[in-house]
């Protein structure tokens, strides 16, 4: 399939429902009761799904890809790998790949193998999984995520399966690609660059390596912009000059390094030569 370029995405909150209180999402943080205006939290229905998966299967609109993403972690919603193969099954000709964003938390074993499943029916249809990590100790994680003790290695271990899993799938192309995600702030700053070089290791060698595995040392973006996102900025160059941090290609790893505000300027299809991923979202 071509390349889709400049078509928009297609965005899809199955939930607006989170179990961590990142520092850098506000609507989780405050613990706001309703965290789109004066709509009540909640999951979609599948029906509601399957009704947008028809309309748009019927009509000639193109995606550069559909995303599960925005205020909320999707792999909380109890029909999770139903939606995701909707999605698999009738927008692998209107969208680029599947991303999905997700903390990690709730991507168990049996949610990994379900994935793997989906992702078998059609291995040419890419399947992008982003892990919102911020963080490369359980202390550090616990204070930018507000995560209760054990929740980073509950995710390392959900990462960890989900790397075995992959790895067992040698033969053929590989299209079930990983993006590595830390959205450096005052919390964690000191940790982007043992982030790097942690996955770097991590997925060097062996048959761990296979995919596409990106890590992406990534802007905070501050909703209210001013004052604060001028600090943030300043925090972001400060340390990546400190830590001599630059992007890199390695057969086993890419780290990328978000200096712009990718809706600020035109998407730039070089960026995205070679294999199919995605490097834009919002921070989740
Ligand atoms: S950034 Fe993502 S994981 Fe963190 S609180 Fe917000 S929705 Fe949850």
């Amino acid at each position: 399939m071509a390349r889709i370029y400049r078509c928009g995405v297609l965005q899809i909150e199955p939930t607006d429902v989170c179990n961590l209180h990142c520092r850098m999402c506000t609507p989780q943080v405050e613990r706001k009761e309703s965290v789109h205006g004066s709509h009540p939290q909640g999951f979609m229905p599948i029906r509601l799904l399957r009704r947008i998966a028809d309309d748009i299967a019927g009509s000639p609109v193109r995606f550069d890809h559909v995303i599960f993403q925005w205020l909320g972690e999707p792999t909380l919603h109890p029909n999770l790998m139903e939606m995701v193969a909707i999605c698999h099954d009738r927008f692998r000709k209107q969208c680029g790949y599947f991303r999905i964003d997700t903390n990690g938390t709730a991507l168990t074993p049996r949610r990994v193998d379900a994935l793997i499943d989906i992702y078998l029916r059609d291995r040419d249809f890419p399947i992008l999984v982003v892990f919102s990590l911020d963080a490369v100790t359980e202390a550090t994680y616990a204070r930018v995520k507000g995560a209760p003790p054990g929740t980073f290695r509950r995710v390392l271990d959900h990462i960890e399966y989900l790397l075995e899993r992959r790895a067992d799938l040698a033969d053929g192309p590989m299209n079930l690609n990983l993006e590595f995600q830390f959205v450096l702030q005052g919390g964690n700053a000191h940790e982007t660059r043992a982030f790097m070089e942690h996955w770097d290791r991590r997925l060097a060698g062996g048959r761990r390596g296979i995919g596409y595995n990106e890590v992406m040392i990534k802007r905070l973006s501050v909703a209210a912009g001013g004052e604060g996102q001028r600090l943030a900025d300043e925090l972001y160059d400060h340390t990546l000059r400190a830590f001599d941090i630059r992007p890199y290609d390695k057969a086993h790893i890419h780290v990328a390094t978000w200096k712009d505000r990718t809706w600020e300027r035109d998407a730039d299809p070089a960026r995205d030569s070679g294999k199919r991923r995605s490097s834009v979202g919002t921070a989740s």
